[in-house]
């Protein structure tokens, strides 16, 4: 049986997506396959299984809390070898629907999704980072894809690698006291620049907020509803915002009619 490593960060307010993420991918995310969850957090969970391990991460602050996600990745890469594929999620993931073998890289060497704010988009809007100073500079004209650094995977050894070298130009930018303007997005979209990437369409990271029922498999929950972007990457105290979520349901009801 083939097995996989799924790498979850989730300290501070991001801790309270872990159980739901857990039982929704133990459900449907390629069930078949004997998986590991390396969790990075601050936090002590009460979920306890054998293919959980909590990594005791600290909470740096914003936005070094995602921008080091290599650095806290690297660490493990002893673990990691012993793996056929290795995935990674952001925190706010939830799968809805069953995923097998067609999110494996299979005759490629990563996966990992469009971003859907930049689908249709001339090349030259991409957000890449455009200061040639930074290791994830991308030119006017290069890069035939965005990609949305919430969710990719690969295979074992080609994943190391990416870990090692984007550690490795992140550390670089910051030497140069340089930070990448969309962060390891930035460095990740100029490391797959010249890989072989099996594309996964939005579906695989559909904002909660643009409700399509029937076509999404995962969706990235919405951080407003619980009080937004900035009390996550901070570490206010959450709240749960009704107005936002009566608005969500009047809207999926109106789709479902
Ligand atoms: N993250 C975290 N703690 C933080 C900030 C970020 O664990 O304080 C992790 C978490 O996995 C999150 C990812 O870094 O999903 C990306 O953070 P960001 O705030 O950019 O989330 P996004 O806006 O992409 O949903």
């Amino acid at each position: 049986m083939e097995n996989l490593a799924v790498l979850y960060i989730c300290t501070g307010n991001y801790s309270i997506f872990w159980k739901k993420f857990y039982s929704s991918s133990e459900k449907y995310f390629l069930p078949e396959y004997k998986k590991k969850y390396f969790v990075f957090t601050d936090k002590k969970f009460n979920i306890k299984n054998s293919n959980i391990e909590y990594i005791y991460t600290k909470k740096i602050g914003w936005p070094y809390d995602t921008l080091y996600r290599f650095n806290f990745f690297s660490k493990i890469t002893d673990k990691l070898i012993c793996f056929d594929y290795i995935f990674f999620f952001n925190a706010n993931a939830l799968i809805l629907k069953e995923i097998n073998s067609e999110i494996l890289p299979l005759d490629k060497d990563f996966v990992a999704p469009l971003h859907p704010c930049f689908i249709g988009k001339d090349i030259d809007q991409f957000p890449f980072e455009r200061n040639i100073l930074s290791k994830a500079f991308i030119d006017k004209y290069d890069g035939l894809y965005y990609f949305q650094a919430c969710l990719f995977g690969g295979k074992s050894s080609n994943f190391i690698e990416l870990i090692n070298e984007i550690y490795q130009n992140i550390e670089t930018d910051l030497s140069n006291n340089f930070i990448a303007i969309w962060h390891d997005e930035s460095h990740l979209n100029k490391y797959l620049i010249d890989k072989k990437v099996k594309i996964l369409d939005s579906s695989y990271i559909y904002p909660e907020n643009f409700i399509d029922p029937y076509k999404n498999k995962i969706i990235m929950r919405d951080k407003n509803m619980l009080g937004g972007h900035e009390l996550f990457r901070t570490s206010g105290r959450i709240h749960f915002n009704i107005k936002l979520f009566y608005n969500k349901i009047k809207k999926t009801l109106l789709k479902l009619r």
